[in-house]
Parts: structure tokens; C-alpha cells; sequence
């Protein structure tokens, strides 16, 4: 142990521990149906299929409704219904009128703003204080910011005379089901497209719970669709004659396949898939501060985030101190119940999820990376993981190649910039990256060199509706948010 290791461990010791009593967010302003059907036209429907299926909550495996599972005559009907809003109704409407629209989504969105985090972290795990700051004021914050580009295009896009593209299928996955909902279906009204959105198979309940928004927003029925299922329904989605674009955000592996299905069609396409990041701390950063920013980086929401920082890269000189602090910081997360108020970590997903993540550490440990997790009680129902740190990585262990999306971190070191650069972009994703450093020279040098779509300096996992996000490689192509979102929803051949 070296000197500086030793007194911090000497500091850590003698370091007060605060004991959390529980301080549950009440459930009772979540009113649930028994049973849900599909949203088309403006009606819930019952599905054709006739095929029904609980959705659980994750922390634990308690059902709380029962959701249909459409067929491809529901996405039809969907996308029927998609079309005649679009010719008749939402691409003929003046600009400002779908500004109006949007605006009071986004408000609407602000005053139900509890009920729809409560739900949140009920259907998907999530602490409550994620879903309460983070997911839904971003997801209001999108309807906001797109509310404000939809009567303004024409100096987003100059000399051109932008127009709506059609009916867009937009398939969303389960860590973020508000906010990737409102990226999707903000900059697609704004545009003048109609949509069908498919939530995932795990998490329909808070898109379920939207269609009553777009009812009390006076939204035309047809202009939102929502169609629930499984990756049949999403499949069902793409491969429709009747549809203009695809907006997925998923696996790399179901990215490939939809673009297999779209070859040769003219439909657009953007995709949203998986990726590695590096979060790369050099020896000069504010160490405290990166500490927040790794644990930021990977256990905000369970690490089930596209962009987060699961391979940290951290400069050999200061590696001890770094794992010190980190497990230190480590045994202070608190995991647990997701309403509780002071939950950091909540529940994995779903079983699948819970089965992959256990698959790959069993796999880290086989290949000889080192495993840390601090001691910490986990409920006996529902689904959970401890955080975890490995130290000892290689590149070519899985854990350092594969997305995880659980949380869990890979720790690998680098002695120079040019080795950082070259080992955070040894990865076939590219879909952000952090730099923790004092000097401002490195950090712009450190962000030319990285194939990453964001990168992050002195911080990690920020995220701004007006500020375009999207990936490099396999973690796909075209931008979300900002300016850069409006494109892919307009025409401007003409
Ligand atoms: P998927 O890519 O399967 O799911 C994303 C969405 O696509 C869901 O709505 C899903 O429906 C739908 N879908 C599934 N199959 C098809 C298909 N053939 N055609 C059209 N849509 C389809 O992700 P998984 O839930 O299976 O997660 C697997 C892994 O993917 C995770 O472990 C993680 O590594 C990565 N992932 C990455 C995400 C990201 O944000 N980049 C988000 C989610 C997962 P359904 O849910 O009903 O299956």
C-alpha cells in the first residue's frame, strides 16, 4: 500500500456512517386500470389478438395490470389511423395551432408530473427520485422545447421549405420509457407527422397513461397512436407498406434487423442502439468530484442507460486512490425498495435483464477479472443486482465489450492520453464518453479524438433537449434532441 492509499484508508475509517430511515412516496395517486387495450384513433380499443399479459413490477414480481398484445391487423388499425390524421388532419393544421398542442402536453405532463413518476418506477424498477427529477422533467422539457421549434422551421432549415414525412412507427425500449417517448413523439408532431408508438414489452404502463394526456390536450385522434406487445408487434410496426419513418431505440442486434427489413424500401430510418462507454480520469481531475461522476455515470438507474460510463479508464498513477474512494463510495449506495426517497439503486428490469447481467459477471469472474460488491442486503422478491466493480480487466474480457446494462463496472488502466484515446475507442459502439481532467487544452484534444456522439467533460450522464444525441458505429445513426432531432421528420427534397 502506498503512502497516499494508506492515509486514505486511515480517513475512511474513522469517517461517520449515516443510518436512512425509510421514506416511502405514497403509490395511492397512481390510479390503475385492471386491464388495458389499445390506444388508436383516439379510443382505447380491445385488441383483435385477443392476446392478454400481466405487466409485473420488477421490485417485486406483484402484478399490476393486464396489457393487450397487439397483432399485426392492431397495427394496421393503427396505422390506419395514423394516415387519415395525417392527410386530413395534423399535416393541414397551422404550425402555430401544433405549437399550442405541444405546449400544453408539456404542461399537462408538469401537473401530472408525480403521478406519472410514482408510475414510472412501479412498472420499471427506477428510484423515484430518478423518475421524479430526471425522467419526467426531461421528458416535459422535450414537448417544451419542440413546442417552441413548430412554428419556427423554416429557420431551422433555411432556403428550404421543410414538410412532414408521413406517419412515423416509433419503437421505444424499457429504461426510459417517459423520456424516450417524449424524444420520439416531441419532434415528430412538431414536424407535422403523425405516429404510432410501440413502449416495450416491460414498461407500457406510463405510455398507456400518456394516451389520457393527449386526450386532455385535445390532441386529434389518430395523430398518437400506441400500440403495447412484444418485439412481434414491433416487427409487425416496420415491416407496414403504410409507414414513412422508423425511430427505433434498442439492441444493436434488433437495430440490424429492422435494417434488413427496410432495405431497399424508401421508409427513413434513425437508430438508437447500445453502447460502451469510457469514462477516462486523469491524474489531475478533481478526484471527489470524478468519483460522483463514475458512480453517476454507471449505477444511475441500475446502468440500464445506453450511454453510460461502463468502462472506466483511469490513469495508472492515481488507480489506487481511484478504486479506494470508488468502493468506499460504493458501500454508501443505497439499494432497495424504488419509492423510497432515498433509494440510489433500484430494481433490474426484468428477469431477462437480471439473467444477462448475472450471465456476464459470471463470465468477468471466469476470465479472471477481479469482482467487488459491497456488502449490502438485497430484498427476497423481485429482481436485483448488487453494484458491482471489477478491477484487473483486460480488453479482451466480455465485460469489457459487451453492454452490460446492469450496474456494473469495468476498471481498466491507461498511462498515456494517446493510450486513452486508444483504448476507449477500441469498441465497436460509440455513443458517448467522459473526460475527468483540470486542464481545458486536453479536454478539447481528448474530444476530437473520441468516436463517441457526446462526450462529457467533468461530468457524465447530462442530458439537455436542446442538445443532439446519438451514436458512431454500432450504436447506430441520426441525432435525437436539438435542431439536429427536427431533420429526421421533415422533407426538404421539395
Ligand atoms: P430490444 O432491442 O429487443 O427492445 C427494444 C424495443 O424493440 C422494444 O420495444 C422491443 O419490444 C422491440 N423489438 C424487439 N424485437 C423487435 C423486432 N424484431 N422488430 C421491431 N421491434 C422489436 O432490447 P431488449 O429489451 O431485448 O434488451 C436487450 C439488450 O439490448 C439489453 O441487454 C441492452 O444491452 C440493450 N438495450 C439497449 C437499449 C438502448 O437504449 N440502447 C435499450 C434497451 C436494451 P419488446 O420489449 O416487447 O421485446
Amino acid at each position: 500500500m502506498t503512502d497516499v492509499s494508506k492515509k486514505q484508508s486511515a480517513e475512511l475509517a474513522t469517517e461517520r456512517t449515516f443510518d436512512y430511515a425509510t421514506a416511502p412516496e405514497s403509490r395511492d395517486i397512481v390510479q390503475l386500470q385492471d386491464r388495458y387495450g389499445l390506444f388508436i384513433g383516439g379510443e382505447m380499443t380491445d385488441a383483435r389478438s385477443g392476446e392478454l399479459h400481466p405487466s409485473l413490477n420488477p421490485a417485486t414480481e406483484e402484478e399490476l395490470a393486464v396489457v393487450s398484445y397487439a397483432d399485426a391487423e392492431d397495427v394496421d388499425r393503427a396505422v390506419g389511423a395514423a394516415r387519415d390524421a395525417f392527410e386530413n388532419v395534423w399535416s393541414k393544421r397551422p404550425p402555430s395551432e401544433r405549437a399550442k398542442t405541444l405546449f400544453r402536453i408539456a404542461r399537462i405532463l408538469q401537473e401530472r408530473a408525480r403521478e406519472f413518476a410514482v408510475l414510472e418506477s412501479l412498472d420499471g424498477g427506477k428510484p423515484i427520485k430518478e423518475s421524479r427529477d430526471v425522467d419526467i422533467p426531461l421528458a416535459a422539457a422535450h414537448f417544451f422545447y419542440y413546442a417552441g421549434w413548430a412554428d419556427k422551421l423554416e429557420y431551422a432549415f433555411p432556403n428550404a421549405r421543410p414538410k412532414p414525412v408521413g406517419v412515423a412507427a416509433q419503437i421505444i425500449p424499457w429504461n426510459f420509457p417517459m423520456l424516450m417517448l417524449a424524444w420520439k413523439i416531441a419532434p415528430a408532431l412538431a414536424t407535422g407527422n403523425t405516429v404510432v408508438l410501440k413502449p416495450a414489452e416491460t414498461t407500457p404502463l406510463s405510455a398507456l397513461l400518456f394516451a389520457d394526456v393527449l386526450r386532455q390536450a385535445e390532441v386529434p385522434p389518430g395523430v398518437v397512436n400506441i400500440v403495447t406487445g412484444d418485439g412481434r408487434a414491433g416487427a409487425e410496426l416496420v415491416k407496414h407498406p403504410g409507414i414513412d419513418k422508423v425511430a427505433f431505440t434498442g439492441s444493436t442486434q434488433v437495430g440490424k434487423e429492422i435494417q434488413r427489413t427496410l432495405a431497399g424500401t424508401n421508409k427513413r430510418l434513425t437508430l438508437e442502439l447500445g453502447g460502451k462507454a469510457a469514462n477516462i480520469v486523469f491524474d489531475d481531475a478533481p478526484l471527489d468530484q470524478a468519483i460522483e461522476g463514475i458512480v453517476n455515470g454507471i449505477y444511475f438507474n441500475q446502468g440500464h442507460v445506453c450511454c453510460a460510463g461502463s468502462r472506466l479508464l483511469v490513469q495508472e498513477s492515481i488507480q489506487e486512490p481511484v478504486i479506494a474512494k470508488l468502493k468506499h463510495r460504493l458501500g454508501r449506495i443505497r439499494v432497495g425498495d424504488p419509492l423510497d426517497k432515498n433509494t440510489d439503486l433500484g430494481a433490474i428490469n426484468s428477469r431477462e435483464q437480471l439473467d444477462r447481467v448475472r450471465e456476464l459477471v459470471a463470465a468477468g469472474v471466469e476470465e479472471g477479472a477481479e469482482l467487488y460488491q459491497p456488502p449490502c442486503e438485497l430484498p427476497e422478491r423481485g429482481y436485483w443486482f448488487a453494484p458491482t466493480v471489477f478491477t484487473g480487466v483486460a480488453q479482451s474480457h466480455r465485460i469489457a465489450r459487451e453492454e452490460i446494462f446492469g450496474p456494473v463496472l469495468s476498471v481498466l488502466t491507461f498511462r498515456t492520453p494517446a493510450e486513452a484515446v486508444e483504448k476507449a475507442n477500441n469498441t465497436p459502439y460509440g455513443l458517448s464518453a467522459g473526460v475527468w481532467t483540470d486542464k481545458g487544452s486536453r479536454i478539447l484534444w481528448m474530444a476530437q479524438r473520441l468516436r463517441a456522439g457526446v462526450v462529457w467533460a467533468n461530468t457524465f450522464n447530462r442530458f439537455d433537449p436542446a442538445s443532439p444525441f446519438g451514436g458512431y458505429k454500432e450504436s447506430g445513426f441520426g441525432r435525437e434532441g436539438g435542431r439536429h432531432g427536427l431533420a429526421p421528420y421533415v422533407d426538404i427534397s421539395s
